[in-house]
C-alpha cells in the first residue's frame, strides 16, 4: 500500500525556475499542511505566456510572477485547474496587472452553509504541547492565506470543456495545451496537456488531482470519489511523459505512480470494510487508527476522505448508517 512519493524539493520562494524550454515556475510563499512547500505557478510558452494558477494574493507573490517575464513578454491567459484559494485567489491581482482572460471549467459547486467538518474534531489526541506549536504556526500564516478552501467568487472568463485546446505562441515558441476533465477533488477539476514542453516531452499539468507529495483531499459534497477513481483511470489511458502537479515536484513515471494511488485507495477502503467488520464505528473512531501514521494535523481532512469512501460504498449497498449518510454517523457493513 506504500507509494513512492516524490519529496525531493526545496523552493526558493518568488525565484523563477526554468523547467523545459516552454515551463517555468515561481512558488508562492503559503507553506502549510495542505499546500505542503506552497502553491507552484507555472508559465507556459515565450514571449505570449499563460499562467497555471495565479495562487494566493500576496503581493510579493504576484510581483515575482511579473517579475520572471522577459522585457518582451506578456501573460495572454491564465489556465484555472480547480477553484481552490491557493491556486485562484491572486487572480483578480494578475489580471489588473495583465488584463489576461481566465480559462477554467466553470464556478465552484455549491458549498453548504456550514463547514460540515466542524462536527469531527480531533482535538483529544493533541499533547497541550502539540496545541500550542499549532496556535503559533497559525498566528504565523499571513490572514490572506487562512481563507483556504473553495473560491466561491471565481467564474471564467471563457469556460472550457474536456478535449478542448488553448494555444498560444507561434513558429518556435508555439505551445497547445489540451483540457482534459478530471473531477474528484473538486467537481471542475482540469489538467491542462502541454503536446509539447519544448524538449519533445508530453507535460500533464495535474493541479491537485495528482501531486508527488500526498494524495488528494476529497471533501464531499464536492470532492467525490468515485469521480475521482475515474479521473485516475483518465490519466492511465494517456500517454503524458510526465506531470507538473501546483505542489511540489514533477513526477517522471506517472502511470507507475497513478497506479500506486489506485492500489492506495482500494487498500484504504478495504481498511474500512475490515474495521466495519469487526464493528460498527463512526468516522472519529476510524481515522486515527487509519491515519495513525499520518501528522495528526491531516486528520480532520483524512475525515473527509474516510466520509467519501464510505459514501461509495453507501452507493453500491456495502455499507449502510443508523440514520442519513454523514461525518458523524455510525457505519456498519451490510
Ligand atoms: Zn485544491
Amino acid at each position: 500500500m506504500a507509494i513512492s512519493y516524490y519529496t525531493d524539493f526545496e523552493p526558493t520562494y518568488g525565484e523563477v525556475v526554468q523547467l523545459s524550454p516552454l515551463i517555468r515556475r515561481v512558488v508562492a510563499k503559503n507553506p502549510n499542511p495542505f499546500t505542503w512547500k506552497g502553491t507552484g505557478v507555472y508559465l507556459v510558452g515565450k514571449g505570449d505566456v499563460a499562467v497555471i494558477d495565479p495562487g494566493p494574493t500576496l503581493d510579493e507573490h504576484i510581483d515575482a510572477i511579473l517579475g520572471a517575464l522577459g522585457p518582451d513578454e506578456t501573460v495572454t491567459k491564465i489556465l484555472i485547474t480547480h477553484t481552490h484559494t491557493d491556486h485562484t485567489a491572486g487572480v483578480p491581482k494578475l489580471q489588473e496587472q495583465t488584463g489576461a482572460q481566465t480559462y477554467g471549467f466553470g464556478p465552484h459547486g455549491p458549498v453548504p452553509e456550514h463547514d460540515p467538518l466542524e462536527s469531527v474534531t480531533f482535538d483529544e489526541y493533541f499533547t497541550a504541547e502539540e496545541k500550542k506549536t499549532i496556535e503559533q504556526e497559525w498566528k504565523d500564516i499571513p490572514d490572506e492565506l487562512k481563507r483556504e478552501g473553495p473560491d466561491t467568487d471565481f467564474l471564467p472568463d471563457v469556460t472550457v470543456g474536456d478535449g478542448d485546446t488553448i494555444s498560444g505562441g507561434e513558429g518556435d515558441t508555439a505551445w497547445t495545451v489540451e483540457v482534459v476533465h478530471t473531477p474528484g477533488h473538486t467537481s471542475n477539476h482540469i489538467c491542462f496537456g502541454l503536446q509539447n514542453d519544448g524538449d519533445g516531452k508530453k507535460a500533464l499539468f495535474t493541479g491537485d488531482h495528482v501531486m508527488g507529495w500526498s494524495t488528494s483531499v476529497i471533501s464531499p459534497p464536492d470532492g467525490d470519489l468515485f469521480d475521482y477513481m475515474n479521473s485516475l483511470q483518465v490519466l492511465l489511458d494517456r500517454d503524458d511523459d510526465l506531470y507538473w502537479p501546483t505542489h511540489g515536484t514533477a513526477i517522471t513515471e506517472p502511470h507507475q505512480f497513478v497506479e500506486s494511488f489506485i492500489t492506495h485507495r482500494k487498500g484504504r477502503e478495504q481498511q474500512i470494510v475490515d474495521a466495519l467488520g469487526q464493528k460498527s464505528s463512526t468516522i472519529k473512531d476510524l481515522v486515527p487508527t487509519m491515519y495513525a501514521e499520518v501528522d495528526k494535523r491531516l486528520w480532520r481532512a483524512a475525515a473527509n476522505s474516510v466520509y467519501s469512501h464510505l459514501l461509495a460504498l453507501h452507493r453500491e449497498g456495502r455499507v449502510t448508517t443508523d440514520g442519513e449518510p454523514s461525518l458523524v454517523a455510525t457505519w456498519s457493513l451490510g
